[in-house]
């Protein structure tokens, strides 16, 4: 068991009102907010008819792990935040906040999905991905139980899931009523802008860095939403963008742990780029936020993650750990969801989380040739889009 200072207990991290004014006006920012350029693409719904009644539910999700931990052959263990001990360990409606671990390597690794609520495939993706490392006795996942310990978030953001929106709302617990700001106004922090140096506005950010800080994980991968998108150049429809929240090659990526995560993350998108390059109905690009712009910011939670954040004297030793991220076109907000492509929007995150963990496994992703993230597709790069310094000049 680690040891770690106490927070202040009821001093739970001051709000910060003027950054969480300045979150919700960046409900137009990345990740995958960006209005689709494509007014025709046809993946996955040309017609924009989402519907929302297949989406999983928080409750879905709650039964599903109870489920698998009682019947997975291979020992999933469900449980929540409070019960790993974290100090502040519910959302700010007062949901409990789940995780669920298989596997018994030494190598641990984070996977999040639905850090915004109206991204909901990563749950699914997840869910399923867990069920296979719980189930599955071949060779694969016989490898990946014995390399890694595997920590599953499935819903990050369950308060904004239930809503069907990108952010969580501040929460006033005992009056169980938003928590107004000064002009009355309901308070939406996107959680994937969170994880600060000056602290966490939400509780569900804090609560997650405090088990961030107790798994110290050696890899994560985060899964994510875009809207309709085509790619540059050739006008096909992505279906998957592959992204990096510290641009490779960009303003931060490369003086974090002497470049190391640099190389490591390309090399981990471009083993992804070539294993799922073999089935026909993934085309991949690399995620931007548009007009050519990389993104680069620094209160992502997988970016703070990379830039080992310690907050609070929590990681005071500075660990830190690569990510990535997976984008999937489609959004319930826009209307692009589409119903048809669901089981393939899910597979293909199945897939590609699959893949990178064994070729991280087996140590293929380290033997690929990092140089080759410039041939995915992509614009040409006009710049950095930051959370910290505005738009930045290419390098
Ligand atoms: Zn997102």
């Amino acid at each position: 068991m680690t040891h770690y200072p106490k927070l202040q207990h009821g001093s739970r991290p001051k709000r910060y009102r003027t950054l969480a004014a300045a979150a919700a006006i960046a409900v137009v920012l990345p990740f995958g907010s960006l209005a689709p350029a494509a007014a025709d693409a046809n993946f996955p719904s040309p017609e924009g008819q989402t519907n929302i009644s297949s989406i999983l539910t928080y409750s879905d999700v709650v039964a599903e792990l109870q489920k698998l931990e009682q019947t997975s052959r291979y020992g999933v263990n469900a449980f929540t935040l409070e019960e790993a001990g974290t100090q502040v360990s519910t959302s700010e409606q007062g949901r409990d906040l789940y995780v669920a671990t298989v596997g018994s390597g030494e190598e641990h690794v984070w996977v999040q999905g639905r850090i915004h609520g109206n991204e909901p495939y990563g749950t699914d993706s997840i869910l399923t991905l867990l069920k296979d490392l719980g189930s599955n006795g071949s060779a694969d996942y016989s490898l990946l139980r014995e390399k890694f310990t595997f920590h599953f978030i499935p819903m990050y953001n369950p308060d904004g899931s239930e809503a069907n929106i990108r952010h969580t709302v501040l929460w006033d617990q005992e009056s169980d009523a938003p928590e107004l700001d000064a002009d009355g106004k309901q308070q939406r922090i996107d959680l994937n802008r969170d994880w600060t140096a000056d602290g966490f506005v939400a509780d569900e950010s804090l609560a997650f860095y405090e088990y961030w800080t107790k798994v110290k994980p050696d890899f994560g991968i985060d899964i994510h939403h875009q809207g309709l998108k085509e790619e540059w150049g050739t006008g096909d429809d992505v279906t998957l963008s592959l992204g990096i929240s510290l641009a490779p090659g960009g303003p931060t990526l490369p003086n974090i742990e002497n470049g190391v995560y640099d190389v490591l993350t390309r090399q981990m998108h471009v083993y992804v780029y070539d294993q799922l390059a073999k089935y026909g109905s993934i085309n991949m690009d690399r995620y931007q936020v548009g007009n050519g712009y990389e993104i680069d910011i620094k209160g992502g939670v997988v970016s703070a993650m990379m830039l080992g954040l310690d907050y609070q004297n929590l990681n005071p030793d500075g660990h830190s750990n690569p990510v990535v991220f997976f984008e999937t076109s489609g959004n319930t907000s826009d209307g692009s969801l589409g119903q048809k492509a669901r089981g393939k929007s899910i597979r293909q995150n199945v897939l590609a989380m699959k893949e990178l963990l064994l070729g991280l496994a087996t140590g293929e992703v380290q033997q690929a040739d990092a140089e080759r993230w410039e041939d995915i597709p992509h614009q040409p790069v006009n710049g950095y889009q930051t959370d910290y310094a505005g738009i930045q000049p290419p390098r």
